[in-house]
């Protein structure tokens, strides 16, 4: 009797000390796949996480959109007589703030206040445009320089052309709150990962997660992998995603502030930052700004992938270190 117990007892070990499958869900939201990944943990407490993550993810985007029938906070703003002081809920507000810093450090490349210009375009719209719009309807869309005064009592419009839109963040904010309910449930090892841009937290079973950098003009090509571990938010901005062509000039949803017409001086960038607020903002504000930027991009501790207007790669120090190869 005796001796079959111990002969059992390493058996036994050995199954428990297998590693548990990892979980994945896939929801639509956001106008993406968000793929949730948990390795390293029970099924059951995986798919609590991920199913408040989703939740959360989901009302993040309700919260944030200029598009669709429901209410919110943004909506109201834009539709607020100019001149007029409007509290934002606290959350609002934050995330505005982060979109005005990145605004001053990126030279203007970053702009949270093109809503009508981003609606005359329509790349968000059920019915998009096969033809741009006129340099008038432009100029009649574009905000100017000063767009906003924070008093006391709230945020002042200054132009009836100053309307918010979080587009080029709030997917980035979502997937820092899914992260964060993954941890509320005491997840340590997983991906939320929304259409390629992504959050990891710990590892994949001991090794890192490895996550290839698609090719903006190659569908299946892959430019570079990256074998990642900790805490890395990834995101890419690409003129390929919400695009169309009119006398073979290709017009996408990435807007220069300058002009109010699609940003030019990229195909894709691709930023790892310490969250995916901040990479998802970047990946906008450089994908404007261009290769110009790149030996600044160290100063505000980002790792920059950008594919140039003439399909050039370039990538800064910080990134060279985590690519594993490039193609
Ligand atoms: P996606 O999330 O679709 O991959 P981005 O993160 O680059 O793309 O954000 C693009 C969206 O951001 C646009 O659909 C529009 O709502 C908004 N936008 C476009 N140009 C700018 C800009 N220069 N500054 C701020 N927001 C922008
Ligand atoms: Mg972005």
């Amino acid at each position: 009797m005796m001796r079959i117990t111990l002969m059992l007892l390493p058996l036994l070990l050995a199954a428990c000390s297998q590693p548990p499958k990892d979980i994945q869900e896939t929801r639509f939201m956001m106008g993406t796949l968000v793929t949730f990944t948990v390795a390293g943990s029970d099924a059951t407490k995986a798919k609590a996480g991920i199913r408040d993550a989703a939740a959360e993810m989901q009302r993040v985007d309700t919260e944030f959109t200029i598009y669709g029938n429901s209410d919110n906070a943004v909506k109201r703003f834009n539709a607020a007589p100019v001149g007029k002081a409007v509290l934002l809920p606290p959350e609002v507000a934050t995330l505005l703030q982060t979109a005005l810093t990145v605004q001053q450090q990126s030279g203007g490349a970053l702009d949270p206040m093109l809503g009508k210009l981003d609606k005359l375009w329509g790349f968000s719209s059920e019915t998009p445009r096969q033809h741009p719009p006129s340099e008038a309807e432009i100029q009649a869309a574009l905000p100017p320089r000063q767009c906003l005064r924070q008093t006391p009592q709230g945020y002042v419009r200054l132009d009836p052309r100053c309307q918010l839109d979080f587009g080029a963040f709030a997917k980035g904010y979502a997937i820092d709150r899914g992260i964060a309910m993954l941890r509320k449930h005491g997840i340590r090892n997983a991906i939320v990962n929304a259409g390629g841009d992504m959050r990891i937290i710990g590892d994949h079973d001991g090794r890192p997660w490895h996550i290839g950098i698609r090719h903006p003009r190659k569908a299946e090509g892959v430019i570079g992998t990256l074998a990642l571990s900790g805490d890395v938010s990834i995101v890419t901005s690409g003129d390929y995603e919400r695009f169309f062509i009119d006398h073979g000039r290709r017009y996408h949803h990435i807007l220069d502030p300058a002009t109010g017409w699609p940003a030019m001086a990229s195909e894709s960038v691709t930023v790892i930052a310490p969250n995916a607020t901040l990479a998802d903002a970047w990946s906008t504000a450089i994908f404007v700004r261009g290769v110009t930027f790149l030996p600044q991009a160290s100063t505000h501790d980002l790792a920059v992938l950008i594919v140039d207007r003439n399909g050039r790669i370039h990538a800064n120090a910080a990134m060279q270190r985590r690519l594993q190869h490039t193609n």
